[in-house]
């Protein structure tokens, strides 16, 4: 990378770079306490949104860690500290996922090699094949859920990019199993937006880094764009380089989504929950539904990811997929639904549906007939009488 310490700022040169709670708490715990402030009468319970592009102080020649507002600023770091216990690393937050996508991304050598989902949310596919185009990146795509295909495809290469539960075709990769065989071989990163934390902590499994567009389930009220990075707390050098590249690019969270996302991270385990229980009602009513060709959701004991899922994560999520006849069906059945919103984005309290085909350039490989749901913390009766209204006639 070419960054200078001055332009990276702080951290860059030294300073100390953030700290989070040891790993001690329940998760359900830790999603509620880390990040507070110092305890002070008077002072917020909660850390309060520190509106600063300059702080007092003079980092370098006199005192003072943070000097400029695109260098640090309490609300993320607040924010770092909550996210980076949750993952049981140290977290840098960005001002969206793909904003933290770009910076893991800059840790690859230009004509380096990645190792891809083949199935993957469609900007971290087009940020590798960008950077084929420019820089003469290597991309390997593979099935996330073939072990054996994933470290074929890692001999050589600089990093391995596995997203799990997979966007939005919900496949499910072995993390442990991947984590032990490239442990010291490549770099393993592992989007786990879909996961969160709580269902699946992947550093623990072998990973180098973790990613998320905290956009989605850490925020949870669809209000807000932020990414985040995770690093294990002994990789010093590349938290280092991510603050450098974030610092360097402008790549800086505001601190109102900081403050948001914290607020939701608070509610994360509730939230899930609630979700995550709606969404195993609805996938046994779905996969028996006449119109329904196909149906992903890992706590299916008939889904090909549902072993792996039941071996590796400590829940199923609440996101899944459904194959309906072809794209004017999906069409006809999300436009007749009242409380479902077709909408993109995932992993808010409202239920949200999906046809990813709609999106020009999106992978050819996810059918036409896709309908990605992200069920909500509504009540499942609503739900599904919902559903079973829209797809009422349909083949
Ligand atoms: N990773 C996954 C799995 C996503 O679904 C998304 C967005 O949908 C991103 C990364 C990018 O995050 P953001 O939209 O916050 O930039």
């Amino acid at each position: 990378m070419n960054s200078t310490p001055e332009a990276a700022g702080p951290a860059a040169t030294g300073a100390p770079l953030p700290t989070n709670a040891t790993k001690r708490l329940h998760p359900e715990s830790l999603a509620v306490t880390v990040g507070r402030p110092e305890k002070v009468v008077d002072a917020p319970l909660n850390q309060a949104p520190v509106f600063a592009s300059t702080y007092l102080g003079t980092p370098h020649v006199g005192g003072g860690e943070l000097g400029y507002g695109r260098y640090g600023n309490p609300t993320w770091q607040a924010l770092e500290d909550a996210i980076g216990a949750l993952e049981g690393g140290r977290a840098l937050t960005f001002s969206s996922g793909m904003s933290a996508v770009h910076a893991v991304l800059e840790l690859v050598p230009a004509s380096g090699t990645v190792v891809v989902p083949g199935n993957c949310y469609l900007g971290v596919s087009s940020a590798v094949d960008e950077r084929a185009a420019r820089y003469g990146l290597t991309v390997r795509r593979v099935d996330v859920a073939d072990t054996a295909a994933v470290l074929a495809a890692a001999e050589g290469a600089d990093l391995v990019w596995i997203e799990s539960p997979t966007n939005p075709t919900i496949e499910v990769a072995d993390l442990p199993a991947l984590g032990a065989a490239l442990a010291g071989v490549t770099t393993l990163v592992v989007d786990n937006t879909f996961a969160t934390p709580l269902l699946q902590q992947p550093l623990e499994s072998g990973a180098d880094l973790v990613l998320h567009s905290a956009t989605k389930f850490l925020s949870g009220h669809s209000d807000a764009l932020l990414g985040a990075v995770v690093v294990r707390d002994t990789d010093t050098a590349t938290l280092a380089r991510l603050h450098a590249t974030r610092s360097l690019h402008g790549a800086t969270p505001g601190t109102m989504e900081a403050y948001l996302v914290l607020r939701g991270v608070r509610t994360l385990a509730v939230r899930l929950a609630q979700a995550q229980a709606n969404a195993g009602v609805l996938a046994e009513r779905l996969a028996s539904h006449p119109a329904v060709h196909r149906i992903r959701y890992p706590g299916l004991a008939g889904d090909p990811g549902h072993e792996v899922a039941a071996r590796t994560m400590s829940g199923f999520g609440s996101l899944l997929s459904i194959e309906l006849a072809d794209a004017d069906a999906a069409e006809e059945f999300i436009a007749a639904a009242r409380i479902w919103v077709f909408a993109t984005s995932l992993g808010g309290v409202e239920s949200t549906f999906e046809r990813r085909r709609r999106w020009p350039g999106e992978l050819a490989s996810v059918p036409e007939g896709l309908v990605r749901l992200s069920v909500g913390i509504e009540h499942v009766e609503d739900l599904w009488s919902d559903l079973e209204q829209a797809l009422e006639g349909l083949g």
